[in-house]
């Protein structure tokens, strides 16, 4: 494969450090052959990870933590949490550490579903909790979202009062979009107090929008409530999985019965710990990501198809048409994208990778198009 020209790629490191310009592009007329991510490797646009990586000093900490790799994590693990509880002004007993938030969505399957029982989700949402809840024999009640994209909570909330867990994400993976905090606090105080709600908040750190709002701060008042965070997505940590979750004493004691013996390894706990003393990494990510999440936007819009608008390091493209030919297209050049979502099989998902990277997405998108249409 072909990676773009050196030319090209220095061209588009003015873009991403915000001078985009909206009529001259920089690689116009340059002939590139198939993307690629160099190497022969493939540029992945399918996982809404970030592509940047862990903080330095998170790297500097893994290489440090070496030291120690003969001793089991549990105190290091023991003062990631004191940390994160500090954060949230929680006790550590309120804290809940597993191996990627995936984990503790699975705790709360088997804890709170299973035979009898209901979850109640959105649709589309992201899938790995009626995955668990299914397989623990529980029912998943699906609610499509609302035509703004946003979870619909007064059709969650008839479906809530016979459930035993509801699931929000926000922002929402497959969508990228949020829900206003107002309404979801208004949710929260009117589901019954024996249906626990799970907020995943993955994508948290990526949001600017004023409408929306973490619901971290319910937890004291809302015993149901539980609230999930990930090191995977800001913090670009996906490969060494961590995330966590907060709730009240009762709930967190309930999921931790189905927890492994330290699931968390000590090189990734000596990560997430840097990575929260890294005070300017959340901002700097966001930053970078919002300037080439609009850059994806204005590019992808000028060529016909409409974003949907994105809070978080993925967007969604509404193609007009079935996706499969699209995806299949980006593939065969190198550029693996989401697959096809059955409640959306028209919208492309595709996660902002580094700059160079998203201008030969455009590039190769651009191509798909014509040639599709
Ligand atoms: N929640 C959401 C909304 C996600 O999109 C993902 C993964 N893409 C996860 C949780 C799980 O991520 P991890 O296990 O890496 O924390």
């Amino acid at each position: 494969m072909n990676p773009p020209t050196s030319l090209s790629r220095r061209s588009f490191g003015r873009l991403a450090a915000g001078v985009v310009a909206a009529t001259a592009l920089p690689w116009k007329g340059l002939e590139a052959g198939p993307a690629g991510g160099g190497g022969g490797r493939p540029i992945r646009l399918s996982n809404n990870e970030n592509p940047f990586g862990p903080a330095p000093a998170a790297l500097e900490a893994i290489r440090t933590a070496f030291a120690d790799a003969a001793r089991y994590p549990d105190d290091p693990a023991g003062e990631l949490l004191a940390s994160i509880a500090r954060m949230h002004g929680v006790p550590p007993e309120q804290v809940l550490l597993g191996a990627g938030s995936g984990e503790i969505l699975k705790w709360a399957a088997v804890t709170f579903t299973g035979p009898g029982r209901m979850l109640v989700e959105a649709e589309p949402t992201f899938e790995a909790l009626s995955r668990h809840t299914r397989l623990a024999g529980g029912e998943v009640t699906r609610v499509p979202l609302n035509p703004r994209f946003e979870h619909d909570l007064p059709r969650m909330l008839d479906a809530a009062r016979r459930a035993d867990l509801v699931y929000i994400c926000n922002p929402n993976n497959p969508t990228a979009t949020i829900t206003p905090a107002t309404s979801l606090r208004e949710f929260v105080a009117a589901v019954p107090a024996q249906t626990r709600i799970l907020v995943d908040e993955a994508y948290h750190h990526y949001v600017t929008s004023p409408d929306y709002g973490t619901l971290m701060d319910l937890v004291p008042r809302h015993p149901n409530l539980i609230v999930a965070r990930t090191f995977s997505k800001i913090f670009g940590m996906a490969g060494l999985r961590c995330g966590y979750c907060v709730s009240s004493q009762e709930t967190i004691r309930k999921m931790a019965a189905h927890q492994g013996w330290d699931s968390v390894s000590a090189l990734t706990v000596a990560a997430a710990r840097a990575s929260l003393g890294e005070e300017g990494h959340v901002a700097e990510h966001r930053a970078r990501n919002l300037s080439t999440r609009s850059f994806v936007r204005t590019e992808v819009e000028r060529l016909g198809p409409a974003v949907l608008p994105s809070e978080a390091n993925f967007v969604m493209i509404d193609m007009g048409r079935d996706v499969m030919p699209v995806i299949a297209a980006l593939g065969d050049r190198g550029i693996q994208v989401g697959r096809r979502f059955a409640a959306m099989p028209q919208h492309l998902r595709v996660t902002i990778g580094t700059p160079e990277e998203m201008k030969s997405f455009v590039q190769e998108f651009a191509r798909a198009v014509r040639s599709d249409g």
